[in-house]
């Protein structure tokens, strides 16, 4: 079977390829430029590991831009038959300077154009589309709920179009997380209203932190090739932050209560929703635990403590996860999530913070950034 992944440079859709081609998937990813497709295919050829015997193709497809009319086009009639599709590709920044066009129209009308075009020419052979949505989907700060799961969307007074237009007048991440809403909202909308054969599941993953894609353009400057500049997406950027001492003077602050989740169960998630039957038409909160920065700070000054001796790399997580697991860091009564389905469902099985934070570390090491 064939899928098309779009976005595949990226740090989900990077694991979401390995653990397609494990399952035995023919995969076309698309990518921003040549280059980068090209970048990927050397990735999955300098790691045999992840190819399974069946010897499955990885080729690419270049979409430099998914917010152009039609962007999909060429890609999907050039490659079919597709059995399923799985769309990671949109901005995801803390912030931007021309919120419309650099992150709502690529996020909602790529979403939409991507639909469209695989309704138009894929219909026959496509079963699903699995669409990489988000807890900022799902999430209504600041009035929490007592308990999320996926009858829960933002309401449209914390979280409305003009603010993401404009959000000097709402809080940091509104443009962001108003584009996921929004996608999200256009995708079963789409559903709706045209009825394609085949049907939609979303992943509403929360705050993803994990090892970096093996694709990532390491640039490596300075005399001894010391001055490392890697491009590392926005979720795992704090846990860099620790790594390379922005937080000696201080730990900043979480907000009061966070959630995380291993990348590495967020591909699963993906994949398990694409092939499931009754995933179809579902909604997936995806959700690990919960984190706060002092709690990644304690895992990783742990991990720098034992440097040097000899790290027994099975009991590493176990080792370290004890104490700094225990800080009570969050207000009384804090708001829960239920991810019921996803295990039920999904059968996950999620990874703790220790683990997915030390493995991120070490992939981070492997790219030279932190000691
Ligand atoms: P990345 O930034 O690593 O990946 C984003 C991908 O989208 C990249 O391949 C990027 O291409 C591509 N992309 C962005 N804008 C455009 C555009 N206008 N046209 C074409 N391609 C574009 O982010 P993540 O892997 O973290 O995120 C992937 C998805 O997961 C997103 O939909 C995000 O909203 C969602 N998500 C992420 C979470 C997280 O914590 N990381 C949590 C919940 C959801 P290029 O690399 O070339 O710029």
């Amino acid at each position: 079977s064939k899928v098309l992944l779009t976005g595949g440079t990226g740090f989900i859709a990077s694991h979401i390829l390995d653990h397609l081609l494990k399952c035995g998937f023919d995969v076309v990813v698309t990518a921003r430029s040549q280059a980068k497709g090209e970048r990927i295919l050397a990735s999955i050829a300098n790691a045999p590991n992840v190819i399974n015997s069946i010897g499955c193709k990885v080729t690419y497809a270049v979409v430099d831009n998914i917010a152009q009319p039609g962007a999909f086009d060429e890609a999907i009639t050039t490659n079919l038959p597709l059995d399923y599709c799985i769309h990671t590709a949109s901005p995801y920044q803390l912030s931007f300077s021309d919120p419309l066009n650099d992150c709502l129209l690529p996020a909602v009308n790529g979403t939409i154009s991507l639909l469209s075009s695989l309704h138009q020419h894929a219909s026959p052979f496509l079963s699903r589309v699995v669409f990489t949505s988000s807890s900022a989907a799902i999430l209504n700060p600041p009035h929490h709920r007592d308990v999320y799961d996926e009858s829960s969307w933002p309401d449209d007074e914390v979280l409305n179009w003009d603010m993401a237009k404009d959000p000097a007048s709402a809080p940091g991440d509104a443009t962001y997380r108003a584009s996921k809403k929004f996608a999200e909202q256009a995708a079963w909308k789409f559903m709706e209203e045209h009825r394609p054969s085949w049907d939609l599941a979303t992943i509403n993953n929360t705050y993803t932190f994990g090892p970096l894609p093996r694709s990532l353009e390491v640039v490596r400057g300075g005399t001894g090739g010391e001055d490392v500049q890697v491009k590392v997406n926005t979720s795992n950027e704090r846990i860099v932050d620790c790594l390379t001492g922005k937080w000696a003077e201080e730990i900043p602050p979480t907000a009061p209560v966070f959630t995380f989740v291993d990348v590495r169960d967020v591909a699963v998630a993906h994949v398990r929703a694409m092939t499931r039957p009754e995933a179809g038409g579902k909604r997936f909160y995806v959700v690990g635990g919960y984190f706060s920065n002092a709690r990644i700070a304690g895992i990783v000054h742990g991990l720098l403590d034992k440097k040097g001796e000899k790290e027994e790399e099975k009991d590493l997580a176990e080792m370290l996860c004890g104490d700094c697991l225990m800080y009570n860091d969050f207000p009384d009564n804090h708001w829960s999530f239920d991810n019921t389905r996803s295990k039920e469902v999904l059968g996950l099985e999620y990874r703790e913070l220790s683990q997915s934070v030390v493995d991120t570390v070490r992939s981070l090491r492997a790219m030279g950034i932190g000691k």
